[in-house]
């Protein structure tokens, strides 16, 4: 057998997402033939004891408490971040500049100004970049743009989408990187998830109108005080997409008892599709098709003629789960740094959702639709 390239690993943060990175490598390692070998390399965290131990669990080689060091080591290839919004542009520049290619968490940036020179600045180096929109992943969500594309449902009329969890729900919760001004807010964090798929399902969208609102006006700084609430709790758009569709988004973070709420209908002339992410490995369809008497949603199930499905499990209605999607996404991403094929969700893309949260933020300040 030849010998796989290496692809080595530098990942920046243990906590939600750099875990979940780790399952995404190591599963995609084991469901997929890549192209390249994936090697954990060095674990970067804030302090070197919790670097050390999350090297050990997860099964890095090396761990450092300053993650810049990983910058100088040609053994590494991908700096993949997982750190707090407000540091993706430090990080990734740096790692940029290093000629490394870059695997971000979103939201890319703090602004589209940003995310525009992080896109860049890895285009001109030639450098491969992701940004983590998972949900894409799902083989549920492909089949719904095929079914979209293929035109089972007719012409594209109406379409509504949200993210909503509760993380936020409760205003005795302190202050988090998730409050931060750069980088964060509910639209930014939850709704730019609903944008993607949006735009993934239905295409670009052309104008926006937005009311992003804050609920919870101060929290717990940690501290004994307070601390203001600068960014949105709630952030809401009505689109009107370039296909003609009329449609809307929510990202809510303090939407109480929704713990994964990615959800999508889309409405057409000739049938309907809805989806939760609450239940990722369901599709529902409706068909103006189906005889009069006989109408109604049908259930499918996500199953092994829906790729790639068949690459975890030979069952249909068995079930993939949310680390399955990180697999997903870094198997697409790891073919595209060995040049077969594009990354599932660049930088450039990463900076287009970026720049849609953005205006939609400025039209709710404006109360003016705005073109995008
Ligand atoms: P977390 O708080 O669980 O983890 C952050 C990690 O970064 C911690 O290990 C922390 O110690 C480390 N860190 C902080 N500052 C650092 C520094 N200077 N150097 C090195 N390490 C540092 O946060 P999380 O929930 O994992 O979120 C991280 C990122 O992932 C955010 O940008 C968030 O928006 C994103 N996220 C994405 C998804 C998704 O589905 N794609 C889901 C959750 C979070």
């Amino acid at each position: 057998m030849t010998e796989k390239p290496k692809l080595s690993i530098g990942l920046i943060g243990s906590g939600f997402m750099g875990k979940a990175h780790v399952f995404g490598f190591a599963t995609a390692q084991k469901v997929f033939d890549l192209p390249m070998e994936i090697e954990l390399h060095t674990l970067a965290d804030i302090t070197d004891a919790a670097a050390a131990r999350a090297a050990h669990d997860f099964g890095f080689a090396h761990a450092t408490s300053n993650w810049r060091e990983m910058l100088d080591n040609p053994e590494i290839d991908v700096i993949d971040i997982t750190a707090p919004n407000a540091l993706h542009k430090e990080m990734a520049m740096a790692a940029i500049a290093a000629g490394k290619h870059v695997y971000c968490e979103k939201p890319l940036a703090p602004s589209a100004l940003d995310a525009a020179e992080m896109a860049e600045a890895a285009e001109q180096a030639g450098l491969k970049t992701q940004v983590g929109f998972n949900y894409l992943c799902n083989p549920m969500m492909r089949l719904a743009k095929e079914m979209i594309e293929a035109g089972e449902l007719g012409e594209i009329r109406s379409y509504r989408g949200l993210h909503a969890e509760d993380y936020m729900a409760n205003a005795k919760d302190p202050f988090t990187f998730r409050h931060d001004p750069a980088g964060g807010g509910a639209l930014a964090d939850l709704g730019s998830h609903a944008l993607a798929t949006a735009e993934y399902l239905l295409g670009p969208i052309r104008e926006v109108i937005g009311d992003c609102v804050t609920a919870i006006s101060q929290r717990p700084d940690g501290k004994g005080g307070q601390k203001a609430i600068k960014v949105d709790d709630i952030g809401r758009a009505f689109l009107r997409f370039a296909n003609g569709a009329s449609g809307s988004i929510e990202g809510n973070w303090i939407a109480t008892g929704r713990k994964m709420q990615h959800d999508f209908e889309v409405h057409g002339s000739k049938g309907g599709l809805v989806f939760t992410g609450e239940r990722l490995n369901e599709l529902h369809f409706y068909s103006v098709e189906d005889a009069p008497g006989r109408r109604g949603f049908r259930k499918i199930e996500a199953a092994p003629d829906h790729p790639p499905y068949g690459n975890f499990c030979v069952a249909p209605g068995h079930q993939i789960g949310f680390n399955d999607l990180k697999a997903i996404e870094v198997a697409g991403y790891v073919n595209a740094i060995a040049r077969q094929g594009k990354e599932p969700f660049s930088f450039r893309d990463g900076l287009r959702i970026q720049t849609l949260v953005e205006q939609i933020q400025k039209s709710s300040a404006t109360n003016a639709w705005i073109s995008v």
